[in-house]
């Protein structure tokens, strides 16, 4: 498909290649069965390939490409040629385009959940959510209008737009693979961009179909997509074509992005770790805070990381939460009421592995599990350390698995103090039957986004981000779009001729 340039000078898609539910149902099903880079609108695949491995199972899945400096070069010229064109396309067109993307996944969703389950281990009605999310926060994306700001200044008028970057880098993390890559590619393509996706090596398989998809809404270069090795992110980010890089991912390896992306200047977005606290006030009574701190077996950026109770009802607090957690299944993601798959990968298990090693060697108490079950698959029984010391690995650092650490306080004074006591800044709960005071304790959080009586809660049209090492910049909303842009100031003055 591509741009008609109008008589205007305006660019438009032409009719037959706007897709609207009535044609996107008319689409055969995608085939799962083989897997591509997709570079200027053709299904590529590559001389050597490699495979992820099924986490419940450790059964080899697909085999995808790896690409080569050389495909990445071609990706980079066929984004760079598709950019002035897509660019040009007017802004509704590209709603229209993107909201047709979302239209087409949602169609997919049954097989893209199943293969999500299959590669990633997370529990089909999580995997099915993730594909649900998805395709909101593009429709979200969509809906979203990119202000023209104006002024008057006696005989000027002052003019500020918005106007795309130029083509975008999205790199996208295993926990979450298929809605972190569409949030990338709506604002990337609504603002007028170009985008290459690099999925994880660890869950390949469905940003390639998804990508794969998206050819049948938007021009070749626009949206394309590479898999391979670990050389591949690194060929990305310094190259020299884009003009940014989004990046999900941990703070370890932000910070190498951000120091590649410098050579060039590019603009980086990077959505990095996090270290939440929940501070439970002693006025409530809640037993489902695990569900917060396990969902997605605890691989979540803002998944609960540290339990903050006040010390008057730590005990009673501390058995109901137990009991909570007991009565959370782990198994294979197809299994009947399973809760926990399991962890993604071979390395982010022996990684979850060594926090549980620190039970007996720093002689933790374990409140809940501390014993795992062994046998095949990267299984993880969730667990709860009751009251480590301050300075302990599982207080400071982020495990992104299922163990948590319970911790106490006393005063309002001193949970802010203990919840902002890290590095990180992503989010934060804070739970009482006070909301002046829950709003107060709030207020004092150094994290991007503050929930109070709630965690998880996550509005597409609303900015989303971490503060100190959680990251820079923003997705979603309007600072979202804004960050695949640069500003334009226009000083326009009338003279008379
Ligand atoms: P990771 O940093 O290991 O990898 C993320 C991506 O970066 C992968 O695609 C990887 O292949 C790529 N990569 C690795 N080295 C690179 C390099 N030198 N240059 C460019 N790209 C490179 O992270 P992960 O283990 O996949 O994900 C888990 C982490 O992501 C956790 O820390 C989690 O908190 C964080 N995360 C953050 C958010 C957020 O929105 N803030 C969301 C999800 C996950």
């Amino acid at each position: 498909m591509t741009p008609v340039v109008t008589s205007d000078g305006h660019a438009s898609l032409s009719s037959s290649d706007r897709k609207t539910d009535s044609s996107v149902s008319g689409h055969e099903p995608l085939s799962w069965v083989s897997f591509y880079n997709v570079i200027n609108g053709n299904l590529e695949t590559t001389k050597e390939t490699r495979c992820s491995i099924n986490p419940a199972t450790e059964e080899n899945n697909p085999q995808v490409p790896v690409a080569t400096q050389e495909d990445v070069d071609r990706a980079m010229a066929a984004a760079q040629k598709a950019f002035k064109p897509w660019a040009a396309v007017p802004y509704a067109e590209r709603q229209k385009a993107v909201l047709a993307f979302a239209d087409g996944l949602e169609a997919e969703k049954e097989a893209f959940s199943k293969f999500l389950t299959q590669e990633q281990g997370k529990p089909i009605h999580f995997a099915r959510m993730e594909l649900d999310a998805a395709v909101a926060w593009m429709r979200a994306t969509a809906a979203l209008e990119l202000p023209v700001e104006k002024t008057n200044d006696g005989d000027k008028e002052i003019i500020v737009r918005y106007t795309p970057l130029g083509v975008a880098v999205g790199i996208v993390p295993w926990n979450f693979p298929i809605l972190l890559a569409t949030g990338k590619i709506a604002a990337a393509i609504v603002t007028g961009n170009t985008i290459i996706i690099k999925p994880s090596p660890f869950t390949p398989a469905g940003g390639l179909k998804l990508v794969e998809l998206a050819q049948r809404y938007f021009p070749p270069g626009v949206v394309q997509v590479l898999s391979g090795d670990d050389n591949l992110g690194i060929w990305l980010t310094y190259h020299p074509t884009p003009a940014k890089i989004s990046f999900t991912g941990s703070t370890f390896t932000g910070k190498k992005v951000m120091e590649s992306a410098s050579k060039t200047l590019k603009r980086v977005t990077l959505e990095l770790g996090g270290k939440d606290p929940a501070i439970i006030c002693e006025d409530v009574d809640i037993d489902d805070i695990a569900t917060f701190a396990f969902l997605n077996s605890g691989q979540i950026c803002f998944a609960i990381k540290r339990i903050l109770v006040h010390e008057k009802i730590i005990t009673k607090f501390r058995d109901a939460l137990v009991k909570h957690t007991k009565a959370l299944k782990v198994g294979e993601g197809n299994e009947e009421g399973v809760f926990l798959g399991p962890v993604q990968n071979l390395m982010q298990f022996e990684r979850v592995k060594g926090f549980f090693a620190d039970i007996e060697k720093d002689s933790l108490k374990v409140a809940v599990g501390g014993k795992n079950p062994g046998g095949k698959g990267y299984f993880i029984t969730p667990t709860i350390i009751d009251q480590p010391a301050e300075d302990s690995r599982l207080v400071v650092e982020e495990p992104f698995g299922p163990i948590v650490p319970l911790l106490s306080f006393a005063t309002d004074e001193e949970a802010i103090s203990k919840a902002n006591n890290t590095f990180y800044g992503l989010g934060a709960s804070i739970w009482s039957g006070d909301i002046a005071r829950a709003n107060a304790i709030a207020e004092k959080i150094d994290a991007g986004t503050v929930w109070v009586n709630c965690h998880f809660e996550m509005d597409p049209r609303m900015p989303f981000g971490g503060h100190k090492q959680s990251g820079i910049g923003n997705e979603q909303g309007l600072a979202g779009l804004k960050s695949y842009c640069n500003s334009q100031t226009l000083y326009l003055r009338k003279i008379s001729v």
